[in-house]
C-alpha cells in the first residue's frame, strides 16, 4: 500500500491552520500505525550520499546503503544536490518501498547555493534582518529549485572568541543579535508556510554551547555553569523554537561532561518539554559514535541508547541508529514510545514540507534551469555585500575615492581574486565566479582613471588543484616566495590612492579552522610594509571571517574596510562604498582585540571586584595590552555623523510588570544621507547572579537624509528586563537598570530606572 491518500492541502486562516495541524498529527499518527519496526528505525538514518551508490566499482557498503533506501529504511540523505540525483533518490523509494515514506534531502546551505551572499558574520554586521530573510529566501529558492528541501543552518552559536573558525558562520558574540538574525534567517529559508516551494526546512545549530569550545580550540570540551549555558547560548535556541525552526542540530561538544549528543536535559527536557518545540533534532556529524571517543559510551550500542534516550531523533553518519535500535528496544533499553516520538517528529515535518502531498515537488527541471542564479538573486547578493561592509577608520576622509581619481593601485592577494569572496561553506557557489576587487572598482571609475594591479604575493601554496573542494585539507601558508613585491612598490609608488586587499584566506575560517593567530599571515606585513613605505594613502580593504588583529594596520594606515568574504557580487560590493555609492552602515557583530591574548574578549563582560570600581565598568585585564578591544562591538563609522538628543524615559520607576518607552532624536549632523543602527543597551545593577556590564537589548537601523532627524523608541519590558535568574526561572529582579543608547557598545549611560 502507498500512503498518498494521507496527504494534506494548505489552508489560509490561523482557525485552519490549527485544524491542519490537528490534520497532520492525524495522518502521522496513521502512517506511524502501519510502520514496521525496521521502517520506524529507517526513518531515524540519515546518510551522506555524495556520488552514485550502484555503478562500476562502488562498494559493497554503498550498494547496502542502495539496498536500505530501496526497502524504505532510510528517512534522509544529506549531499544529493541536483534535481536529477534528488528524483533518482526518491524514486528508489517510492517505486520500490512498502510504505513509499519520502526522503528529505538535506545540504548545508550556509550563506547561499549557487547565488552566494556574505559569510553569516560579514552578512550580521547590516543588522538588516529584511536583508538576511531576504537572502535566506533566496538561498531556499535556489535550493529547492535543486531538490532540496531542508538546509543545516542558520548556526546560531553565541561566539566570543575569534581563534575558533566557525565564528565565520553565525551572527557573532551576542544573544540578543544571534536570536533576531537567527529568526530572520528561519523566516527567510522557511516562509509562511513549510508547504510552499520555494521554501525548505530550516535547521538550528548546534545545540548547544559549539561556539564556547574551550580557548577558541576547534572541538573542544566547553565548561559554563548552569547561568550561563541560559542566559548567553540558549536564547537563540529557544528564539528559533519559537520561530518554529522545523529542526535542530546538536552538537559536537560536551557540555560540563556531558556530550550534547546524549543530553538528555537540553534535549528532551529544555527543547522539547520546557520550549514545547515539536519539530525533530538531527545529530551532527558522527557525533552519536562519538560518544565513543568522548568516553562517555563504551561502543557504539551504547552510543545509540544514550543519544536516543537523551532525545536525539536523527542519527547523521554514525550508524548506530540502524544498527542497534531494534536490540535496544528488545533489551528494554530503550522505549518504543522514545522511538516513534523521533519517528512522529520526522513524519511530521515531511508532511508539514508537502512531500507526502508529491514526493517529487522539488523535482522540477525548469525551476532547476530558470530559478537559479538569476540577475535578481544577484541584485540582492551586492545589496547584501555593501550593507556588510564595515568602516573602521577614515582619516582625513580620504573615503569615499572620487570616480576620477587620476590612479589607483590595487595590491595583494585578494585584488583581483575571483574565488576568495565566496568564503566557506559556499554551497554550489562555482568556482572563481565572484566579482573581484579589481573588477569591481574597474567598473566604477572614469574611462582615464589608470589602475594598476599587484598580487605581491600569494598567501597560499595551492594544496588543492584549482576548483577542487578546499574545505577540510591543510592550508600551507607562502613564507618564502616574495618576487611580486618589487612590482606591487612599483605600482603604489605610481598611484595616488592604494587599495590593499589583504586579510585571511576563506579557508582559514569555517569548521576545523582554528587559529592562534589572527594576524596577517604569510608575507602579508612585509607586504604592507614595503607598500606603506612608498605610499601613505593607504585603504585597508580586509577579507576575513573572523575579528583579526588589526593594531600595526590601525596605528599607520588612513583607512580600514572590513569587507569579510562577501560573496558573488563581492567586488562591485566593495567599489559601492569605496566611491560613495553606498554610504557604509554596517557594524561590527564581533568585538575587535588588540591582542589575541585578549581573546575571548566581548563586550558583554561581568565585572568583578578588581580592580574595584562599584560604578563604573572595569575590564578585567592584562599588564601589557590596554584592556579595550580595539573595536567595540556595535562599531562602525559612516561618511556622514549622527547625534544623539533628547533622551527621554516615559517613567522613571515601575512594577516589574509595567513597561517603559524610551525615546532618542537622531540626527544625521554630516553632509550625506546615511544609516545609523541606534543601539539599546542595559545593566542590571544588582542581582541574584552577577549580570553583565552591558546588554543588548534592542536596535533600529534608520536612514536619515542630511540634516534630518528621526525619534526611535524603544520598549522595555518584562523581555528586556528578565534573566535566568538564581531560581531557575526567567524573571525580572526588583532594582535598578542602567540605560545606554548609541551607535555602539562602548556608549555612556543614559538613564536609570527602577523596578520596584
Ligand atoms: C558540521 C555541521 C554540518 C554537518 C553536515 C558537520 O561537520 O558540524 O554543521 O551541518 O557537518 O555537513
Amino acid at each position: 500500500i502507498g500512503i498518498g491518500f494521507l496527504s494534506c492541502h494548505k489552508t489560509e486562516n490561523t482557525t485552519e491552520n490549527s485544524s491542519l495541524n490537528k490534520e497532520i498529527e492525524r495522518k502521522v499518527d496513521s502512517v506511524l500505525n502501519l510502520m514496521t519496526l525496521e521502517e520506524k528505525i529507517g526513518q531515524t538514518v540519515q546518510y551522506s550520499v555524495g556520488g552514485t551508490l550502484t555503478g562500476p566499482g562502488s562498494s559493497s557498503s554503498s550498494r547496502d546503503k542502495h539496498e536500505k533506501i530501496k526497502k524504505g529504511e532510510v528517512g534522509s540523505l544529506l549531499n544529493v544536490v541536483s534535481v536529477a540525483r534528488v528524483r533518482e533518490m526518491q524514486e528508489l523509494v517510492m517505486e520500490n518501498s512498502r510504505l513509499k515514506i519520502p526522503l528529505i534531502f538535506a545540504y548545508d546551505v550556509i550563506h547561499g547555493l549557487k547565488t552566494i551572499f556574505p559569510i553569516p558574520l560579514g552578512e550580521s554586521a547590516s543588522w538588516d534582518l529584511d536583508l538576511m530573510k531576504q537572502s535566506a529566501a533566496i538561498a531556499a529558492k535556489e535550493s529547492a529549485a535543486s531538490g532540496l528541501n531542508w538546509t543545516f543552518a542558520p548556526m546560531i552559536d553565541v561566539s566570543r572568541d575569534a581563534r575558533w573558525g566557525r565564528i565565520m558562520e553565525g551572527a557573532g558574540e551576542d544573544p540578543y543579535l544571534n536570536s533576531v538574525i537567527g529568526v530572520a534567517r528561519i523566516q527567510g529559508f522557511q516562509g509562511d508556510d513549510l508547504a510552499d516551494n520555494n521554501t525548505i526546512a530550516a535547521c538550528a545549530k548546534h545545540f548547544a554551547g559549539y561556539g564556547f569550545a574551550e580557548a577558541g580550540r576547534e572541538y573542544s570540551a566547553v565548561t559554563v555553569g548552569e547561568f550561563e549555558l541560559h542566559n548567553m547560548i540558549l536564547p537563540p535556541f529557544k528564539a528559533a523554537a519559537k520561530a518554529g525552526v522545523a529542526t535542530f542540530m546538536n552538537s559536537f561538544n560536551d557540555i560540563d561532561g556531558i556530550p550534547a549528543t546524549g543530553h538528555r536535559e537540553l534535549q528532551r527536557d529544555i527543547l522539547k518539554g520546557d520550549w514545547n518545540w515539536n519539530g525533530f533534532i538531527v545529530s551532527d556529524w558522527g557525533s552519536i559514535g562519538e560518544m565513543r571517543a568522548h568516553g562517555f559510551a563504551k561502543d557504539k550500542k551504547h552510543a545509540a541508547e544514550i543519544a536516543l534516550n537523551a532525545g536525539s531523533d536523527m542519527d547523521m553518519e554514525s550508524y548506530a541508529y540502524e544498527a542497534s535500535l531494534a536490540t535496544l528496544l528488545e533489551e528494554d533499553k530503550i522505549s518504543l514510545e522514545h522511538l516513534n516520538d523521533a519517528v512522529k517528529r520526522i513524519l511530521r515535518i515531511k508532511f508539514q514540507l508537502g512531500l507526502f502531498d508529491d514526493p517529487y515537488k522539488y523535482c522540477d527541471e525548469e525551476k532547476e534551469k530558470n530559478d537559479i542564479y538569476t540577475p535578481e538573486h544577484l541584485a540582492v547578493a551586492r545589496d547584501a555585500a555593501k550593507k556588510s561592509i564595515v568602516l573602521l577608520k577614515n582619516d582625513h576622509e580620504i573615503l569615499p575615492v572620487s570616480k576620477s581619481v587620476k590612479s589607483i593601485a590595487i595590491i595583494g592577494p585578494f585584488g583581483d581574486n575571483k574565488n576568495q569572496p565566496l568564503g566557506n561553506w559556499r554551497g554550489k557557489g562555482a568556482y572563481n565566479s565572484a566579482v573581484s576587487l579589481l573588477e569591481g572598482v574597474k567598473a566604477k571609475v572614469d574611462a582615464n582613471t589608470k589602475i594598476y594591479y599587484e598580487k605581491g604575493i600569494d598567501l597560499l601554496i595551492p594544496t588543492v588543484a584549482p576548483g577542487e573542494r578546499q574545505f577540510l585539507h591543510p592550508l600551507k601558508i607562502n613564507t618564502e616566495n616574495k618576487d611580486g613585491i618589487a612590482k606591487a612598490v612599483a605600482a603604489a609608488k605610481k598611484a595616488e590612492i592604494v587599495l590593499l586587499a589583504i586579510g585571511e584566506d576563506a579557508y582559514q575560517t569555517g569548521e576545523g579552522r582554528s587559529q592562534v593567530d589572527i594576524g596577517f599571515a604569510g608575507l602579508q606585513n612585509e607586504l604592507l610594509e614595503a607598500v606603506y613605505k612608498v605610499n601613505k594613502n593607504i585603504v585597508l580593504v580586509l577579507s576575513n571571517g573572523r575579528p583579526m588583529d588589526l593594531t600595526h594596520a590601525n596605528e599607520i594606515l588612513p583607512a580600514i574596510l572590513v569587507t569579510w568574504q562577501l560573496g558573488s557580487e563581492s567586488g562591485n560590493g566593495i567599489a559601492d562604498v569605496l566611491f560613495g555609492d553606498y554610504n557604509p552602515s554596517a557594524k561590527l557583530p564581533v568585538s575587535f582585540p588588540r591582542n589575541v591574548g585578549q581573546e575571548p574578549l566581548y563586550y558583554n563582560q561581568k565585572n568583578t571586584g578588581r580592580p574595584y570600581h562599584p560604578k563604573h565598568v572595569t575590564y578585567a585585564g592584562y599588564t601589557d595590552v590596554e584592556k579595550w578591544p580595539l573595536f567595540p562591538f556595535g562599531f562602525g563609522l559612516s561618511y556622514t555623523t549622527f547625534s544623539y538628543d533628547n533622551i527621554n524615559v516615559d517613567k522613571a520607576t515601575i512594577s516589574s510588570k509595567e513597561k517603559i518607552t524610551l525615546s532618542v532624536e537622531v540626527t544625521n549632523s554630516g553632509n550625506i544621507a546615511g544609516e545609523e543602527v541606534v543601539q539599546l543597551y542595559i545593566r542590571d545593577l544588582v542581582a541574584s547572579i552577577v549580570r553583565p556590564v552591558k546588554e543588548l537589548k534592542g536596535f533600529e537601523k534608520i536612514s536619515l537624509n542630511v540634516g534630518e532627524t528621526k525619534t526611535v523608541t524603544f520598549t522595555i519590558d518584562k523581555e528586556v528586563l528578565q534573566f535566568y535568574t538564581i531560581n531557575k526561572k526567567w524573571e525580572v529582579e526588583a532594582g535598578d537598570f542602567q540605560l545606554f543608547v548609541g551607535g555602539n557598545s562602548a556608549t555612556k549611560l543614559v538613564q536609570k530606572i527602577t523596578v520596584e
